[in-house]
């Protein structure tokens, strides 16, 4: 009679265990999932946003408008699959034209980000313009930002105050930085960007990039170039953002 009920303790202790441990690692799981914009979020984004950040973007905006600069996303979350497209498409492109191996994959990381590792895919960062000035073709060239540029008032409001929201700029032009050129247009919701940029470091996720049969120029892709674009292009960012 005793022994079977110390079985029973025993039992109810392990299945304890055992529920807490698959639990916390189906957790892991679907957060990682989340990461590398494989998630689906269409139920939850605003603007391309998750709720938080939105909310403070649309003070943001209604602030910045009250002085005359109209504030517009032109892109906010992307999914795994569209920064993919994106990826495939730059590859054939750079080999029609005759870059090959790493020469191609160098090219594409000038601007464009191994599909998995877009801070575009956390519903945190936001590409924007000023919605007053619009005109066909790329919009977010550099020279529209620069002084005299049609973007350059929002972006000396954004300077002066996106801090106070939470939104910092992420590729600035400290001329130390390495990884990915200067992009004005380009801003991240650092109260959550923050603390995904680190889980994304914790667990190893840049080593999960290769895996996917079906992303081009792979094979070029070892861990030691994966490693460097981790410490240059994911990590060497402004400082304030980490
Ligand atoms: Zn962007």
């Amino acid at each position: 009679m005793q022994i079977n009920i110390i079985h029973y303790i025993i039992n109810l202790v392990l299945f304890f265990f055992i529920t807490l441990i698959t639990y916390s690692q189906n957790d892991v799981t679907k957060e990682d999932f989340f990461l590398l914009g494989k998630k689906d979020l269409k139920e939850i984004l605003k603007s391309g946003l998750l709720p938080e950040a939105y909310l403070k973007f649309k003070q943001m905006q209604n602030d910045a408008k009250k002085e005359g600069v109209e504030i517009e996303i032109v892109s906010g979350y992307r999914s795994y699959q569209k920064q993919k497209n994106i990826w495939n498409n730059k590859y054939n492109k750079n080999f029609k034209e005759g870059f090959l191996g790493i020469k191609n994959i160098n090219r594409i990381i000038q601007y464009s980000t191994l599909p998995g590792t877009s801070r575009h895919h956390w519903g945190t960062d936001i590409d924007i313009i000023d919605k007053r000035f619009t005109q066909k073709g790329d919009l977010l060239i550099e020279k529209n930002y620069a002084e005299n540029g049609i973007y350059s008032e929002l972006f000396s409001w954004m300077k002066k105050n996106s801090k106070k929201y939470g939104f910092y700029l992420v590729y600035d032009d400290s001329p130390k930085r390495k990884g990915f050129r200067f992009e004005p247009w380009h801003y991240s919701y650092k109260p959550l960007s923050f603390l995904f940029l680190k889980r994304f470091i914790k667990d190893n996720l840049i080593f999960n990039i290769t895996r996917d049969t079906s992303l081009l120029g792979r094979e070029f892709i070892d861990n030691s170039f994966l490693e460097n674009y981790l410490k240059e292009n994911l990590l060497d960012i402004n400082k304030n953002l980490k």
